[in-house]
Order: structure tokens, then C-alpha cells, then sequence
């Protein structure tokens, strides 16, 4: 019996790993915790029965500890809620599944109890890669990768892991937007960037999805994961989303994954690594598959791309600030105060205003988050 707990259990990533739970009586849920939906946590705690259940939000939790009076559930909120998630004893893995930076500080706890990660969160490694890989090694965890590019990656690399990588292929739909010119995107509204062609994720990624956002935060993912520098990452847009990613090998050999668009394959993968398990679902089929293409990602139109690479490159608190104006940005964005295309402009400003602080510790990184915000009240909102 594997025993879980889910950050981030009432999200798109959460309710599929429940799905995963539903499906394999080896799994336990422990633990779950999320923000603000107590309807749907009080479902799923009636449902899986956890030890603990934590709302991060102090009414929220009035509401679920009321709702849950007839149980033995514990119910907590806030940071220590959250921690307590993370670092609860009887658990093993935890799948880190909260969306924005709210999340590093629970999995940093979760690796120093000695909690593997099925590792969803993008935000922890792409502002605090340089303290997370390094703790990993010393705590002897594993960080099991839960996105779908950075799962096909590593899946690519079982039994290859004595050999160099040559090069990353990172995959990208191109988002709902791909071929369109700048002029086109001027007019877009949030509904038409909330169309993922190809995957239903939560809002924040699929608005990441359409600006390119979210390949560049996955390049600087793939950084850290892999070990690999910025030069051996090569993003190759697949519109069709059956190659989830590739990597080559020194030989030229391209080892890839392949199937059809499905969280919780990954998911799945991640939770019981090595062992494949069967899943239902859709199967690629070759023969209705009329056709795979693939082009070069358009960053002039898209810019977001070239600003994640210039944040990583540039290192130490940059992909903080890049990842903060982002969400931040996106968040106006989806209040419909500012447009599309200036996601990208106040992304691009706050990086010009920054003086990155090399090889920070994590409150510095958090400091660097809220000066982000700071800036961008100031002038935007
Ligand atoms: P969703 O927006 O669907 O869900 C976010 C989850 O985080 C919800 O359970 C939400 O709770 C919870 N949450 C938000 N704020 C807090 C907080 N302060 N404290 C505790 N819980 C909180 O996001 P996704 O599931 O799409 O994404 C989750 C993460 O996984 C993101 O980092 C994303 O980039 C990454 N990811 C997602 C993929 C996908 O296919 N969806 C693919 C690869 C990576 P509530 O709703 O109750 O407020």
C-alpha cells in the first residue's frame, strides 16, 4: 500500500490523481489539501477518507471543519496546515500539485522529511532549481515528474541513464493562438485564450499555454530536472500533441514517448515508478494518426519563450521575477484589466527593473516575489 498526500487535491492535476486513486486499491490517500473549494474537498474527504484534510484559506476551513464534525478527519489551514500535508508522517510520497509559489516552501518540507515528489508544481523548480536539486541528493528523495514533457523525458531516459543527453526536444502545441501575428493577437479575449487545442488544464497554465509561458517555464524545469544547460534544450512546436518529448542521445539516437493527451499517464507514472500499471482510456491509434508535424516556435510573435530562456540564463532571482509578473499578469488578465500581449510587456518590464541577487536562499526568493508584485501594483493596477 502506497500511502499519498495530494497538495492541490481539488485542481485539475488533484482530481486526476484521484482518478489514478479510484483505479489502484495499492494507493492511499493520507492527506489532502487546496485553497478555497470546500465543496468539492468535503466530497473528496467523505469519499477517500484522509487522515487530514487542510483548506489554505481560514474561512474555508471553518466551513470544511464544520462540514466534517461527523468524521475523525483532522482539519487544518494555512502554511502550517500545509506543512503539517507535506511532512505527515505515515506518508510517502507527495504529489505537489498546488498552483503559483505558494507551493516551494511544502515541498521543501516534504523532501527534508524524506518525502518523494511527484513533482507537478512548476514554480519550485524554476525559482528555487538550485536548492531543490541539490536537497534532493542530500535526502536521497526522488523528484518524479508529473508534467507531461518533463514525464516523457525521463521515461525516455530509463535505462539510458549512464549515457550523456545530447539534447532535450521539448514538445509544444503552440496553445490556441500558434500562427497568429502580433496584429491578431491584439484583439484576443480571455475565452479565446482559455481554448487549449489539446489538453483541459486549470486556467492559470492554459493561459500559460497560450502566451508560451508555460514552455518557457518548462524549459527552465527541464534545466534542473535533467541537468542539462540552456543550450541543449531545443523547443519544437508539435501541434498535434502525440510526441510528449524527446531526447537525443550522443549516438544521434532519438528516444521519445508517445501516446495520446492524458495528465494521468504521467500522473500514474510518477506514483508508481518504475512498475507500469494498466489504464484505461483512449489509445493512440496509428492508423486514423494521418500526420505529425512539427515547426520552429515563433518568438517574435510569441516573446514570452525568449524571456523564460534570457530569465534562466541570466539565473539567480530572474526566474523568480519572470515567473511572478507572470502570475500576477495573468491574474489581470483574467480579471480582463489588462489585454494579451501585455502579459508579456509587464513580464518583460519587471525583468528590465530587476537586479538579479545570485544563487539565492529561498527567503530571498519570496522576497523577490513580493517586490514583483509591489511593482507591478504600483504600476498597473
Ligand atoms: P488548478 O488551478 O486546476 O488547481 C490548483 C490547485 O491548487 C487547487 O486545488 C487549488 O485549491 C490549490 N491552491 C491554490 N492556491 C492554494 C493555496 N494558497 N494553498 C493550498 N492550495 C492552493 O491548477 P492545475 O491542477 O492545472 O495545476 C497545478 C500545478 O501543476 C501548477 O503549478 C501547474 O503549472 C502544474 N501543471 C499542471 C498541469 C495540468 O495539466 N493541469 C500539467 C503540468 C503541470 P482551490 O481550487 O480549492 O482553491
Amino acid at each position: 500500500m502506497k500511502k499519498i498526500s495530494i497538495l492541490g487535491s481539488t485542481g485539475s492535476i488533484g482530481t486526476q490523481t484521484l482518478d489514478i486513486v479510484r483505479a489502484n486499491p495499492e494507493l492511499s490517500v493520507e492527506v489532502l489539501a487546496a485553497g478555497r473549494n470546500v465543496g468539492l474537498m468535503e466530497k473528496q474527504a467523505r469519499e477517500f477518507s484522509p487522515k487530514l484534510a487542510v483548506m489554505w484559506d481560514e474561512a474555508a476551513y471553518q466551513e470544511l471543519k464544520l462540514k466534517l464534525s461527523d468524521t475523525d478527519i483532522q482539519v487544518l489551514w494555512g502554511m502550517e496546515g500545509l506543512l503539517e500535508a507535506a511532512t505527515y508522517p505515515s506518508v510517502e510520497t507527495v504529489v505537489a500539485a498546488i498552483v503559483g509559489m505558494i507551493g516551494i516552501r511544502p515541498t521543501i518540507a516534504a523532501m527534508k522529511a524524506g518525502k518523494d515528489i511527484a513533482l507537478a508544481n512548476k514554480e519550485t523548480l524554476v525559482t528555487a532549481g538550485h536548492i531543490i536539486m541539490p536537497l534532493a541528493r542530500e535526502t536521497g528523495v526522488s523528484i518524479l515528474p508529473v508534467d507531461s514533457e518533463h514525464s516523457a523525458i525521463f521515461q525516455s531516459l530509463q535505462g539510458n541513464q549512464h549515457n550523456s543527453i545530447h539534447k532535450i526536444l521539448l514538445t509544444a502545441s503552440g496553445g490556441p493562438f500558434r500562427g497568429k501575428s502580433m496584429q491578431e493577437l491584439k484583439s484576443v479575449q480571455v475565452e479565446d485564450a482559455l481554448k487549449h487545442p489539446n489538453w483541459t488544464m486549470g486556467r492559470k497554465i492554459t493561459i500559460d499555454s497560450a502566451t508560451l509561458v508555460n514552455k518557457g517555464l518548462e524549459v527552465m524545469e527541464a534545466k534542473w530536472l535533467f541537468n542539462v544547460n540552456y543550450d541543449q534544450i531545443q523547443v519544437v512546436v508539435h501541434p498535434q500533441s502525440v510526441i510528449h518529448s524527446m531526447v537525443e542521445y550522443e549516438d544521434g539516437a532519438i528516444m521519445a514517448q508517445l501516446g495520446t493527451p492524458d495528465m494521468r499517464l504521467p500522473i500514474q507514472y510518477a506514483l508508481f515508478y518504475p512498475d507500469r500499471k494498466p489504464l484505461a482510456g483512449e489509445r493512440l491509434d496509428f492508423y486514423s494518426l494521418k500526420q505529425m508535424t512539427f515547426e520552429k516556435p515563433d518568438t517574435n510573435t510569441f516573446r514570452a519563450l525568449k524571456l523564460a530562456v534570457s530569465a534562466g540564463r541570466t539565473g539567480g532571482t530572474m526566474p523568480t521575477v519572470f515567473n511572478a509578473a507572470n502570475e500576477r499578469a495573468v491574474a489581470l488578465f483574467l480579471e480582463r484589466k489588462i489585454s494579451f500581449l501585455q502579459i508579456t510587456d509587464i513580464i518583460e518590464d519587471c525583468m528590465l527593473h530587476h537586479s538579479p541577487v545570485p544563487d539565492p536562499d529561498l527567503d530571498e526568493i519570496l522576497e523577490v516575489e513580493q517586490e514583483t508584485y509591489a511593482h507591478i501594483r504600483e504600476k498597473y493596477q
